[in-house]
């Protein structure tokens, strides 16, 4: 691994450069906070259209969220079975939704926008099945807090770009990543969006498009001929 100021230096330039491609755009996020919350639970391990059904049948068929709280645990398991593991995220909803109308009094997570970037953190961390990737991305989408969320896709460029190393874990990449870039929640936007873009289109799973990547010269794996051993390559590139 390079001197942690040249790998700052280096997470900094690629950020620049998918500016350049995907151009800066001012943070937005769904309108209200709690589909974020809980349409972030069902987009695990599924896809957008399937998560997109999932939570408009379930809104359809118990229309408040005390409704969804109170629902047959199988009614709410099958509103909500085109998200994959519906047997799983059911539960975890309505855990969460006791919680959260207990503690405060409303199924509403808009004070959170009052609490400070640790605080509002560990709340929502404290939640039933609300994990880092879910709570950074309600904060950074909805309340504009200064956090970065590393989803599978962003945690696969940085990690071939060679700005986190080989085998660490998403929490520790979620830290080293915030500690290069400015604590800024535009800047932060911006970085989680492209690299997720980057990662969808061009520094695919199997096979990344490594002859049409703007972060070429800047790639480690690229450089390695994909003879890096990483945790998040399952393959070498198709030959060039
Ligand atoms: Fe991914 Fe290849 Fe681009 Fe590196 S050069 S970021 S491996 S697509």
């Amino acid at each position: 691994m390079q001197p942690l100021s040249d790998l700052a230096t280096k997470t900094l330039a690629a950020h620049d450069r998918l500016n350049e491609l995907y151009g800066v755009q001012a943070v937005y996020g769904r309108a209200d906070p709690m589909h974020e919350l809980v349409g972030t639970i069902l987009s695990h391990r599924t896809t957008h259209a399937n998560e997109v059904t999932a939570y408009r049948t379930m809104r359809e068929r118990f229309p408040t969220w005390e409704a969804v709280r109170d629902a047959p645990l199988p009614d709410l398991t099958d509103a909500i079975k085109t998200a994959n593991y519906p047997e799983v995220k059911a539960p975890y909803i309505q855990n969460l939704l006791t919680k959260l109308i207990s503690e405060t009094g409303a199924a509403n997570i808009d004070f959170l926008d009052g609490l400070s970037t640790e605080d509002a953190m560990k709340w929502l961390t404290d939640l039933p099945g609300i994990g880092l990737k879910t709570a950074t991305l309600v904060l950074l989408f909805n309340f504009k807090k200064p956090v970065l969320p590393v989803d599978t896709h962003v945690y696969r460029v940085t990690q071939r770009l060679g700005v986190i190393g080989p085998k660490v874990s998403a929490e520790k990449a979620h830290a080293i990543l915030l500690a290069y870039l400015p604590q800024d929640a535009g800047v932060l936007f911006n970085f989680h969006k492209h690299f997720y873009w980057h990662g969808q289109r061009t520094c695919t799973w199997y096979y990344p498009k490594c002859s049409e990547c703007v972060l070429q010269d800047q790639c480690d794996f690229y450089h390695a001929d994909g003879k890096m051993v990483l945790s998040s390559t399952p393959t070498r590139p198709k030959p060039k």
